[in-house]
């Protein structure tokens, strides 16, 4: 996305464009942010609300556009928002409320969305150590579940998600909602199969994986005496037979009654709980 100084539909007021048209370029940038591949051309994505924006630069994540409603001009966070957004070279925008609506396709958008760059964790910077988990997905098709998988290691304080394989976009609309912020908290990675079984190796890290036909009770796995790494499977197939036998333990979550199995994104919470029981304490919330 460039940051260019189109005017059709806009008037700038000091260093904040006001802009009510929705054939506005940068407005058309911004939708065309809900294609993958123009995410991935720009390297950018967007996230909505104060609350989130703030948060991500507080992190330090680069912000390349603020967008805020006419009815947020004037409030103090957001006149901060948009100083610091200024600092960084970013572009602030103050939009109608249809811009808004047509930007997040919502009726009731939030009052703020920020254009930020994304962020790859190399693998090789995931380093395991003493009291670290990470969470692999095999190729995770639903954004609902990568997001709230990526909200829930956040919460149980895993260090990573590993994208392995084709899976979907973690920069979506759809799953940065459902991340609830904690996209911009949980470092990314992505890795083919192969580059996982290398790095498997290499991490000294034992690998847990989950399996419908795991012979191992979760609950029973030593999860203390070497950082892990949770392997969870493909929502419909489950984990393919080389990413399930390259695994230290192959464990099976017990169930009772009709279901075949449970929600991937609830099953990798069931995980991540256990895995981390002995390192979660009350006194750490909040
Ligand atoms: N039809 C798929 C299969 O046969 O594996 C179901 C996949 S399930 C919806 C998605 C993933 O969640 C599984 O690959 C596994 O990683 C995890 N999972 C779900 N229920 C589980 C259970 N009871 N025990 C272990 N893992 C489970």
């Amino acid at each position: 996305m460039s940051n260019d100084h189109h005017n059709e539909g806009s008037r700038r007021v000091g260093q904040v464009k006001e802009v009510t048209s929705l054939s506005n370029p940068i407005v058309k940038d911004i939708k065309a942010l809900s294609n993958k591949k123009d995410r991935e051309q720009s390297g950018t994505f967007m996230a909505e609300g104060l609350k989130l924006v703030i948060d991500a630069l507080e992190l330090g994540w680069t912000i390349r556009i603020l967008a805020y409603a006419k009815a947020a001009k004037g409030k103090p966070l957001v006149e901060q928002v948009a100083a610091r957004t200024i600092a960084k070279g970013g572009l602030v925008l103050e939009v109608s409320e249809k811009v808004l609506s047509s930007i997040t396709r919502r009726d009731n958008p939030q009052m703020v969305v920020g254009i930020f760059e994304q962020r790859w964790t190399p693998l090789d910077d995931l380093r395991p150590s003493q009291g670290v988990t990470y969470v692999a997905l095999d190729r995770v098709r639903d954004p609902g579940n990568l997001g709230t998988i990526i909200r829930t290691a956040d919460a149980a304080g895993a260090s990573g998600v590993i994208l392995v394989g084709e899976c979907t976009d973690p920069f979506s609309l759809e799953t940065v909602r459902a991340t609830m912020g904690s996209v911009f908290a949980v470092p990314l990675a992505r890795a083919t199969t192969e580059e996982f079984f290398a790095w498997q190796k290499r991490s000294g890290a034992q690998v847990v994986a989950t399996h419908l036909a795991g012979a191992v009770d979760y609950r029973t796995v030593n999860y203390e005496k070497k950082p892990t790494v949770l392997l969870m499977g493909n929502e419909q197939s489950g984990l393919p037979e080389a990413l399930a036998k390259s695994a230290d333990r192959l464990v099976r979550i017990p169930q009772q009654g009709r279901a075949d199995s449970l929600n991937l994104a609830v099953a990798t919470a069931v995980m991540l709980f256990e895995a981390r029981r002995h390192l979660l304490k009350l006194e750490d919330a909040g």
